[in-house]
């Protein structure tokens, strides 16, 4: 299916939504709290591994090995669903109960995005340990699969880059792209890289689809969502990345049916993201919103023209597709076309937050995934191979095939 580019004048944000037009990339500044939290999780480096046997990143912080911070460990292993905790996703009571979840600490500002999702869902433990120590390495393959999603997005999506001036500004300009897209997928059939948002389960989340497609030959016209992967190797993934694949996927469809049944509570997004909705965009987004037959002075207006955008789409299909194509030359490896599951992706976003909302401390990988350490550049560090995990009973034997 092909699609005529869309012509809006709006850059498009990645998915994590930090960069956007030509402001500068938000720093997020590492709190004294925060500092705190980091220093005393440093401070119960085990003497079980050495210095020498570390990676380059924790030889340069002096780490040796790191537990559960304090706080962290005050978390109960598991048990705590999101609704036992209250306030953590409307602005409203957010130092009563917790105060100092994962969630707040790293993402109050931008929420949740789907990778968030699909990361805890790989490793619990390898995305505490990213957001504690702010560091993920990123590989020549990612880099190159980042490079072919801009590929495939310039396809179909023409991208100027405007000034903003405000966080309203960089909302704005979201959702400006989300009515941007819509449009193009309602009169082309076709769109990439469309950003969502959404209150689910009591906390925002937002997240980017890298392809809809709108079907001309159903009789039920439902829009079709799709992700692609790509793939150095020519062979699909063990089945738990299909998994992780198929979560992201349908975290997308529930994002995105959220949305159309126009149940955005605009209030507690204003309020949770401390936005001023009257405040005036910035001259050049208010240009682009005019030459996207938007006029609009505020935030205001833009999310009641998204909400108006948002009352015209369907639900998705219930098919989802994952396409896999080899990086080197783009060719198809396979698809795989399956079949939505509310239970499966409302259970799994309801463990994941109780993970990033403190209910319970992360979950290591489980033994039948174990295979996952290999490649985790937190191996070094990590309790389960280090052996300071205590009731761990794996760890041992997996330490020597890493090195
Ligand atoms: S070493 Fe294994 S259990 Fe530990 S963080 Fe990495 S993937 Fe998770």
């Amino acid at each position: 299916m092909t699609a005529a580019r869309s012509t809006s004048p709006i850059e498009s944000p990645s998915d994590d939504a930090e960069i956007l037009g030509k402001i500068s990339t938000p720093v997020e500044i590492v709190s004294d709290d925060e500092m705190a939290i980091l220093d005393s999780v440093l401070a119960l480096a085990s003497s079980r591994v050495s210095l020498s046997s570390l990676s380059p990143v924790f030889a340069q912080q002096g780490i040796r090995s790191i537990r559960s911070s304090p706080i962290l460990s005050n978390r109960r292993q598991s048990g705590a669903s999101s609704s036992d905790i209250e306030g953590y996703g409307d602005g409203r009571g957010e130092k009563s109960r917790a105060p100092r979840s994962l969630f707040h600490r790293f993402r109050k500002k931008k929420g949740l995005s789907v990778t968030d999702i699909t990361a805890t869902e790989w490793c619990e433990k390898q995305m505490e340990f990213v957001l504690l120590l702010r560091e993920k390495r990123t590989t020549k393959a990612m880099r190159a699969g980042t490079e072919r999603h801009k590929k495939l997005e310039q396809e179909v999506v023409k991208k100027v880059k405007i000034k903003l001036q405000s966080i309203e500004d960089r909302w704005a300009v979201r959702f400006m792209n989300f009515i941007a897209g819509a449009n193009q997928l309602l009169f082309d059939g076709l769109t990439r890289e469309l950003p969502l948002i959404g209150f689910i389960q009591g906390a925002w989340m937002v997240g980017v689809i890298d392809e809809i497609q709108m079907p001309d030959s159903e009789p039920e016209r439902l829009p079709i969502l799709v992700d692609t992967k790509t793939r150095v190797r020519n062979v699909l993934p063990a089945e738990p990345q299909r998994r992780n694949g198929r979560l992201q996927l349908m975290c997308y469809k529930y994002l995105w049916d959220d949305a159309v049944t126009d149940n955005f509570p605009a209030e507690q997004f204003f309020s949770f993201f401390k936005l001023n909705p009257h405040l005036v965009l910035s001259d050049e987004v208010k240009e682009s919103a005019v030459n996207s037959d938007l006029p609009a002075e505020t935030l205001d207006e833009i999310v009641r023209y998204y909400r108006n955008t948002c009352k015209m789409l369907p639900p998705a299909n219930r098919k989802l597709l994952l396409r896999y194509e080899l990086q080197k030359d783009h060719s198809l490896l396979g698809e795989d076309l399956f079949e939505y599951d509310p239970e499966f992706v409302e259970g799994q976003i309801k463990t994941c937050l109780e993970f990033w909302l403190g209910g319970r401390e992360a979950n290591y990988t489980p033994d039948e995934e174990r295979w996952k350490c290999r490649s985790c550049q937190f191996a070094p560090v990590c309790p389960i191979i280090t052996g300071d995990n205590r009731g761990s009973s794996s760890s041992q034997d997996l330490y020597p095939r890493l090195t």
